[in-house]
């Protein structure tokens, strides 16, 4: 996969009308529908910005939800046009529906230096489907397509891809960042290349495990997951998480590893509880877990371990929590991981979702090179998928 893409430092914007794919997919009180956290709107404020400076005249649209081709008053962008213009100190013309005769006259009339908001996206379920009839008429009201929405790059949805058919395709600040840094980590990474891989299941990360093990030099494994590498390798593993169907696959990937000289790092003591809670008593266990335990950490051996692992490392990638770090006391792993990342000197990579959550939680938010802004983009990223957001931008 390219990710070398042209970007808008790559075309004349000035007087032209700009398609801008942003994610304002913003957090919201569910009964006054206030915007709880604004950081995704200050996010795109480079990109829009800069647009703007440069005398483009610029037509926004996001998502919002999942009003599943619904018209949702809650879900109305209206409250993100309002809060944009507060950021932007300009009026952000807020269009009341998608492709429809508001939009397009207010399209028609928008002049360079302006912006306006579409209704959500979403509202229409032509969006997710890539109807190319919704795709064609969101194009035709603008001259070029920007993707700043990394986190909806893996769908190929109408405003994502499908418009990229009918406009030349550039990224957005944030798009570029999260490719350029994500990118030569994968391509061309400062060595040694550590992957640092948590989470509840082994099934959701078979594809980036099978696609690091062609990239990496260390893997080390935590979480949930662990437990049915344990248990392929024949540890007792008591009440731990276990995807049983995924056994054979467990030991496949110990065996691959081996053979390619990757270390394949598994956890070699826990915390456990007798049952799933943030009141059990947390019980030290090392090498097999008691039949009536579930191991709910990693434990200090392992930390120590993993801790010397990641220690001159030149890049690191992480994605998934060593434990149920939404419990305190089984967030030990976690948060010495995110301290050992912060501490480490190195590249540092963190995916979207619950390890970007940790470390902010955690306060190492600032330590950390790059986190990334898509959970499920910055995975299939990890996997080496094609995604549909990027490939059909203009190659560099
Ligand atoms: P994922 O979405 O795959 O990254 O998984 C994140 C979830 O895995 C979090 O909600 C964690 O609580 C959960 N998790 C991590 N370690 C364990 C564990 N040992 N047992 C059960 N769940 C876990």
């Amino acid at each position: 996969m390219n990710y070398n893409k042209k970007t808008i430092y790559d075309v004349d914007v000035k007087g032209k009308k700009v398609l801008l794919r942003c994610d304002f997919n913003v957090p919201q009180n569910k009964e006054t529908g206030e915007i709880t956290s604004d950081k995704r709107i200050v996010a795109a404020l480079p990109t829009i910005k800069y647009l703007l400076d440069n005398g483009a005249a610029v037509i926004a649209c996001s998502h919002l939800g999942k009003p599943k081709g619904e018209w949702k008053t809650k879900l109305t962008l209206a409250p993100v046009a309002k809060h944009l213009s507060e950021l932007l100190g300009q009026e952000v013309i807020f269009a009341k529906d998608i492709i429809g005769e508001d939009a397009q006259a207010k399209a028609a009339a928008l002049q360079g230096g302006q912006i306006m908001l579409l209704e959500n996206l979403r509202f229409d379920i032509r969006e997710e489907k890539n109807g190319a009839d919704f795709a064609k008429a969101l194009a035709d009201m603008a001259e070029i397509f920007v993707s700043d929405a990394f986190g909806t790059v893996h769908r190929a949805h109408a405003s994502t891809a499908g418009v990229a058919a009918y406009l030349p395709a550039y990224s957005g600040l944030l798009v570029n960042k999260e490719l350029s840094i994500m990118g030569k980590a994968l391509d061309d990474p400062k060595r040694p290349f550590v992957a640092v891989l948590g989470g509840a299941k082994v099934s959701d990360k078979i594809n980036v495990i099978n696609n690091l093990l062609e990239k990496a030099d260390t893997i080390i494994i935590g979480g949930g997951m662990s437990y049915t590498f344990l248990k392929a390798q024949g540890h007792e593993i008591g009440k731990s998480l276990l995807e049983a169907d995924r056994l054979d696959y467990a030991s496949e990937m110990i065996e691959k590893a081996k053979a390619k000289g990757v270390k394949f790092l598994l956890p070699v003591d826990h915390l456990c509880a007798a049952e799933f809670s943030a009141e059990a008593e947390a019980v030290a266990a090392e090498g097999d877990i008691p039949a009536d335990m579930m191991g709910m950490d990693i434990g200090p051996k392992t930390i120590e371990a993993y801790s010397a692992a990641v220690k001159g490392a030149g890049t690191i990638v992480w994605n998934g929590p060593m434990g149920v770090f939404e419990f305190d006391k089984f967030a030990v792993g976690t948060k010495a991981m995110a301290k050992a990342l912060a501490e480490s000197g190195a590249v540092t990579i963190v995916g979207g979702g619950d390890s970007a959550a940790a470390v902010e939680k955690l306060g190492f938010a600032d330590k950390i090179t790059h986190i990334s802004t898509g959970g499920g983009a910055s995975l299939e990223f990890l996997e080496g998928k094609e995604l549909p957001g990027v490939a059909c931008l203009l190659d560099k």
